[in-house]
């Protein structure tokens, strides 16, 4: 880690930062992208498979989540995700995101039956199941994201995943009262997701996580979740990707009313993650949440995520992603190029006995060209 990182007793006094003060820490965080990521601002081209919108969990944010007397509750078939699965491939993606509540089965029996009417006990093996049958099908690489894991979860993913991802949130114990986001959340206790973060860490996986911006967390939380990913990361070098993606109103949630976070609040977030992360890991916004596109760029974040031509983002269907040339044009404007990358980063293919399964090794080889980016570029909505 570069010795010049900001600590988190600094980090803890930024929380007020704005006018001039903040364009300097913007500046300053624009500096260590600059000297590691050069011109280059990223995206993954990818096709997205809610595999259940059921979770054991309740998050008050939350709008994916369905509970199984609602009509539109569900297991997708693996005919439905395969159906997509190659919607996604003929469009040019070249990942294929896992998206899913966390094990439904243990708190709702509908989703137990529905489970073993698919011929699986739990959502993690019919979801290690799927990620095979898309490998043996396609030529997408399955990036995971199923939330906490145990080791032995981790282990059956590996062989059949390029990476994996969980949003770490905030290490905010406070949110898990009652009357707060994560209460009676059995996931979203920081402890169990500091867990699979080390977990993750301790198996070799190439790993994405992130902070919910405005849930309630103050600013020196959220300053401590930078701190605890970095520490992982210091570890075991395996945090690919850190998102830091805002909060948003959206009708019906438990928070519908609960304000925002300010366009100020994402760019100081956005400044500090970067200069306290180590300069390795890549830091994303995503596009989907806002229009800020032009100042999100000046406030150091490198990577757009996932970006899809063929299917709405399932966890915030209310916001089209934007088409990739119109990305293509925002970051050009920056001074900035954008390119493709695969699920698993270029740093993470000079390390493949350690983050790739000898099975995925000369796949996502042959997909990647010499600098680790995507071999084949696909730089717009339609190519
Ligand atoms: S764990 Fe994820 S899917 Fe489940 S309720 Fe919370 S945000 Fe929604």
């Amino acid at each position: 880690m570069s010795a010049e990182t900001l600590k988190i007793d600094k980090a803890s006094g930024l929380g007020a930062t704005s006018g001039t003060a903040l364009k300097a820490l913007m500046a300053r965080a624009c500096a260590v992208r600059l000297a590691h990521w050069g011109h280059t601002v990223t995206y993954s081209r990818k096709v997205f498979v809610p595999l259940t919108n059921m979770c054991r969990d309740t998050c008050t944010y939350c709008s994916f989540v369905k509970t199984p007397d609602d009509p539109a509750a569900n297991y997708m078939t693996p005919e439905q995700v395969l159906a997509t699965a190659r919607q996604g491939e003929a469009a040019g993606c070249k990942e294929l995101l896992f998206s899913l509540g966390e094990r439904p089965e243990l708190r709702y029996p509908e989703a137990a039956a529905a489970l073993e009417k698919l011929g699986y006990a739990t959502t993690n093996e019919y979801l290690r199941a799927m990620c095979a049958l898309v490998l043996a099908k396609t030529t997408l690489l399955p990036h995971v994201n199923a939330g906490t894991l145990t080791d032995a979860e981790i282990d059956m993913l590996k062989p059949v995943s390029a990476s994996m991802g969980m949003m770490l949130e905030t290490v905010s114990r406070r949110l898990t009262r009652k009357g707060m986001p994560h209460h009676a959340c059995p996931d979203k206790t920081p402890v169990q997701r500091l867990r699979t973060l080390e977990r993750a860490g301790q198996r070799g996986v190439p790993f994405t996580t992130g902070l919910l911006i405005g849930i309630g967390e103050t600013w020196a939380e959220r300053v401590e979740s930078l701190a605890a990913i970095n520490a992982a990361h210091a570890r075991h070098g395996h945090v690919q990707e850190v998102i830091i993606q805002n909060f948003q109103q959206k009708p019906g949630i438990g928070m519908a009313d609960h304000p925002e976070p300010s366009l100020n609040d994402m760019l100081r977030t956005l400044a500090v993650a970067r200069l306290m992360l180590a300069p390795e890991i890549s830091l994303q916004a995503p596009p989907n949440l806002s229009v800020r596109h032009a100042e999100y760029l000046k406030a150091g974040m490198n990577d757009w995520g996932g970006i899809s031509p063929v299917t709405v983002d399932f966890i915030n269907p209310d916001h089209a992603w934007p088409q990739i040339d119109e990305l293509a044009r925002a970051t050009a404007n920056a001074g900035l190029q954008l390119q493709e990358r695969l699920t698993i980063y270029p740093d993470f293919l000079k390390r493949p006995d350690r983050f790739m399964d000898p099975s995925l090794t000369a796949r996502i080889k042959d997909m990647a060209r010499p600098d680790g980016l995507a071999r084949v570029q696909c730089l717009g909505a339609s190519t």
